[in-house]
């Protein structure tokens, strides 16, 4: 049996693009991921797909294992000889009991590491347009917890520093300000509450020490929160960097392509699967090489159609001598792991891009094989038509609606819809658009699913740097 280790992974804050490259790299290696922070439960995704994932607790509520469970849960797991990765939020060692987690690998005789994480104690500051230290402020900050057992009245001790920043103190607001004005601070001095930071439903309310206990009462505080006080929290307005940019919905996958459209916020409404019937595609298979032409309008098509030739004991030589069209860039990367470099890639990513470059060829009389999708477009296979196409359709893939994570809709600017089957999801599950969100649609065919259904959209803005 191998030797189990026990990793402690800081996750981040809460944006699941700040956990560090090292965590991102054992999560993938994980065989069981222990988990308790809202934006670890997301980076779940990128475990592997045979990882047991166990859940110690649910963020901000009373459901969570006891610390002495979690240590001894990680130890057993580590013990069976598993690499067991604890995810914790911002940093592992920062108020996170990870010392306790570490204390009880060693007395256990368990081998483990710590990877460090972003803290929320800097990291929710930067995205909320507040530098913690600057040269016209203070060149020191205090991290201090603001958490008191119930009942427990005493001042917090608060260290000398130009900005002081609280953490796990929503439920002591009145406590904090008046130990801060016992230390001397002034009633003008000015505080932040940053809620759910560096999440795209981060919410800033600014007060001063004077009035900031009425201030939060009436904004209802949520948590995760941290309070920032000191004077960088001037500078808030001129910095909020992340707050200035419009969240954007994006539902479907591949997320990172639209970054320029603003803060991704991604849920996955549907998932592909292969066909549920394959002996069509067996069959086309069987004669593959008589073809003169395979499109491919997607990944998936190319993820499913090669085993199917695989199966066969075939591989990419047996299209030796027909060529190969992609939809777009992606799918073009998906066709060389397969040895395939594409004879034609649409410049406009779409069934209309791929009909604009075959119209450039002379096709007539071709026959043409399409793997595609159980609900697609007519559009490609129409068009081929009538351009005196022979066309051969078969379907290698289908789409399945999965539960996307919840959304809430004050905090979303925009949606982008990716394909006609994400429109459809997306109504599913969330019934309407609602008032005053903006919607794009990635292709014509996507906007038009997206107005039958009474839907305005309009074309997604193109990325200037691309
Ligand atoms: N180890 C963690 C802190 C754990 S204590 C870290 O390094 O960030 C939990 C506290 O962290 C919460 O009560 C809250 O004050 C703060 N916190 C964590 N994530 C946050 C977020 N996204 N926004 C605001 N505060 C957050």
């Amino acid at each position: 049996m191998s030797k189990g280790k026990v990793y402690l992974v800081g996750a981040g804050p809460g944006d699941i693009e700040l956990i560090t490259l090292k965590g991102f790299r054992l999560l993938g290696k994980a065989d069981v991921i222990f988990y308790d922070h809202l934006s670890s439960a997301q980076l779940l995704e990128f475990a592997k797909p045979d990882a047991e994932t166990i859940s110690v607790g649910k963020f901000a509520s009373k459901h969570t294992l006891p610390q002495g469970e979690i240590n001894k849960r990680l130890v057993d797991k580590a013990k069976d000889g598993n690499v067991v990765v604890r995810l914790k939020g911002g940093d592992c060692y920062l108020f996170g009991r990870g010392g306790e987690e570490a204390e009880a690998c060693l007395e256990a005789d368990v081998e483990f590491e710590v990877v460090p994480g972003i803290t929320s104690a800097l990291a929710v500051p930067c995205y909320a347009g507040i530098p913690p230290t600057h040269r016209d402020c203070t060149s020191n900050i205090a991290i201090v917890t603001g958490h008191r057992k119930a009942g427990d009245t005493r001042p917090i001790d608060i260290p000398k520093a130009g900005t002081v920043v609280f953490l796990m103190s929503v439920g002591n607001i009145q406590n904090i300000v008046e130990s801060l004005l016992r230390e001397g601070w002034s009633k003008d001095a000015l505080i932040a509450a940053v809620e759910r930071g560096t999440c795209y439903d981060q919410r800033v309310v600014k007060g001063n020490l004077g009035n900031f206990i009425e201030v939060a009462e009436k904004a209802k505080l949520r948590k995760p929160a941290i309070f920032i006080v000191g004077k960088v929290v001037e500078m808030q307005e001129k910095l909020d960097w992340f707050g200035k940019k419009p969240n954007v919905l994006v539902l479907g996958n591949h997320p990172e392509r639209y970054k320029h459209l603003g803060n991704i916020v991604h849920r996955r409404i549907i998932e592909c699967a292969g066909a549920d019937d394959f002996s069509q595609v067996d069959e086309v298979v069987e004669r593959i090489a008589d073809f003169d032409w395979i499109i491919f309008t997607s990944v998936n098509g190319a993820k499913n159609l090669f085993p199917r030739l695989a199966k066969k004991g075939l591989d990419a030589r047996s299209l030796a001598n027909v060529k190969i069209a992609a939809i777009g860039s992606t799918t073009a990367a998906k066709l060389s792991e397969y040895g395939i470099i594409p004879d034609m890639v649409a410049v406009t990513e779409s069934s209309a891009g791929l009909l604009e470059e075959f119209a450039k060829i002379d096709v007539s009389g071709k026959k043409i094989f399409l793997p595609q999708a159980e609900v697609s477009s007519k559009e490609l296979p129409d068009g081929l038509v009538a351009m005196g196409v022979e066309i051969e359709k078969t379907v290698v893939y289908k789409t399945v609606d999965i539960e996307p994570a919840p959304v809430d809709f004050d905090y979303i600017d925009a949606i982008l819809f990716t394909s006609g089957s994400t429109v459809r999801a997306f109504l599913k599950h969330f019934k309407e658009v609602p008032a005053g969100i903006k919607v794009y649609g990635l292709g014509a065919p996507t906007l038009a699913v997206a107005n039958e259904y009474g839907i305005d959209g309009e074309p997604m803005p193109k990325d200037p740097n691309a």
